[in-house]
């Protein structure tokens, strides 16, 4: 173990050459003793959890904090180490985190594990508030404990696999760290869909041999390194191979219904260039190679980021032998971005301006920014709904669930949960323009009010200083904040 340890300060040193070395072993020498002789049901000891934690954070290339806090995670629950001690210990910042992943103490449930998962969820959204850290401890603990997840009574498997594919993947999702999430995903799919799970691993073996993808991959791989070259374009091209669990939720999708040959980018090629300008010319390489399918070829999530942050350029063209070929082009620094998110961004600030203070990087960087609006939304969600299942169902829906995202007619950008209406568009701008709509333009055109809006469209309110929200209004509004705020001015009324 003090190998493994001496491995990953070297590596923390690497990557964070200002990196408190001395807080890290701290933390584990204190867990040692204080997690002695502790095993899990796996058999390994406690410190093979705690080390695989802290390994997973340093390969987010997060801060000394959050490994020390990888050590310590479980030692208030399963050590009895008070908080008080931890506090004379390591001060303020790291008994707040820790106090933050374990679980609420003391208070009297009424033995139902669900509402028991939504109080551990509430405390940590509010630790989460003040710092985002929080957070990634949870999310290695969670991929940890995945890993592991055969030693664990059945009914415990699917409970906790059931967790993280409806909140911990999702929450990877909009933090935008693509490396947990796919793993989460993946890891926890077996254990929730067991038969689903069997069939696609059969059908996606027989599809891929029969139709010889990876010798289409890499011949693809070929011609675009020779491509790309002849234009003087540095460039590293990487195969990316679909993560099981997001080509399982494609394959249910109407357009798509169960057949494998119409996802197009099961295998896909990946293109990493040094700048903006690189992946626009690259692009151009890929379309004077292959020509991209006329319908949905392209899309440009450099110009048009997803919600979550996301960006890249993809375009499907028809690649070597005619076969359908998804090509993705993007910076080293999106790349770094998309796979490992906040913690990513705090690196590139780190290197890139030396000389920020250690005070702006652990204070200020860690705090949701204003980009993060959904995270205040859920603090506000958490004082208000008392009710655990409300509270749970608002956060799966409306925080969690798949977003889209609609500008107005000046191009402000709203995200917003799919589904969503006009009339939940106007409430998410201000809710004096939802108190005043009168009719709602979509894209130019005038559409009904329970308009299912579609990604992308622009939205224009009509709005008349006298009107009234309607009680039929709450028949179709998807959003939280709108339901609130028309049963608020309903009541008013009354
Ligand atoms: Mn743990």
């Amino acid at each position: 173990m003090r190998k493994r340890l001496n491995r990953l300060l070297k590596k923390i040193k690497e990557y964070n050459p200002k990196g408190d070395l001395e807080l890290i072993e701290k933390a584990y020498e204190f867990a040692e003793i204080a997690h002695a002789g502790q095993k899990r049901l796996s058999g390994d000891p406690e410190m093979e959890h705690l080390m695989s934690v802290a390994e997973i954070l340093a390969g987010l290339k997060l801060d000394s904090t959050s490994i020390a806090v990888a050590f310590l995670h479980d030692i208030i629950e399963d050590a009895g180490v008070s908080e008080e001690e931890l506090m004379k210990e390591f001060g303020e910042e790291v008994t707040f985190l820790v106090n933050g992943v374990s679980k609420v103490g003391n208070l009297k449930l009424r033995g139902e594990k669900e509402e028991e998962f939504v109080e551990n969820l509430r405390k940590m959204i509010l630790v989460m508030a003040k710092d985002l850290r929080v957070v990634f401890v949870k999310l290695a603990d969670r991929l940890n404990n995945l890993r592991t997840l055969q030693f664990l009574p059945k009914e415990k498997q699917f409970r906790i696999a059931k967790e993280t594919l409806e909140i911990y993947a999702p929450l990877a999702d909009r933090l935008q760290i693509g490396k947990l999430k796919g793993e989460l995903e993946d890891l926890a799919f077996p254990y929730v869909y067991p038969d689903e799970y069997d069939e696609l691993i059969i059908q996606t073996s027989t599809y891929l041999k029969k139709r010889d993808r990876d010798k289409d991959l890499k011949e693809a791989m070929k011609i675009l390194q020779f491509g790309l070259k002849k234009e003087k374009i540095k460039a590293e091209i990487h195969g990316r191979p679909k993560h099981l669990y997001s080509l399982w939720r494609k394959l249910l999708r109407l357009e798509i219904d169960g057949d494998i040959n119409k996802v197009h980018d099961l295998i896909a090629a990946r293109i990493l260039v040094n700048s903006v300008r690189d992946c626009y010319a690259a692009l151009g390489v890929v379309h004077k190679i292959w020509k991209p399918l006329p319908q949905g070829g392209i899309s440009d999530f450099i110009a048009q980021p997803k919600p979550n942050g996301y960006r890249s350029i993809h375009t499907k063209v028809f690649g070597p032998n005619g076969r359908i070929l998804e090509v993705q082009i993007r910076t080293y620094e999106m790349h770094e971005n998309a796979e490992n998110g906040i913690a990513a961004r705090w690196y590139y600030v780190e290197q890139k301006q030396k000389g920020i203070s250690d005070e702006r990087v652990e204070k200020g960087f860690f705090a949701p920014t204003e980009k993060m609006a959904w995270v205040k939304e859920l603090i506000g969600w958490q004082k208000e709904v008392i009710d655990s299942q409300e509270f749970l169902e608002s956060l799966k829906f409306d925080a969690l669930a798949k977003r889209i995202y609609i500008f107005s007619p000046k191009g402000d950008v709203y995200d917003l949960p799919a589904g969503a209406t006009p009339v939940d568009f106007a409430y998410a701008v201000h809710t004096d323009l939802g108190e005043a709509i009168d009719g709602a333009k979509v894209n130019g055109k005038m559409a009904s009010l329970d308009t299912k809006l579609k990604n992308g469209d622009v939205v224009e309110i009509i709005d008349k200083k006298k009107n009234q929200p309607s009680q039929k209004w709450l028949e179709f509004v998807v959003t939280r904040t709108a339901r609130r705020e028309i049963e608020k001015f309903l009541r008013k009324r009354v």
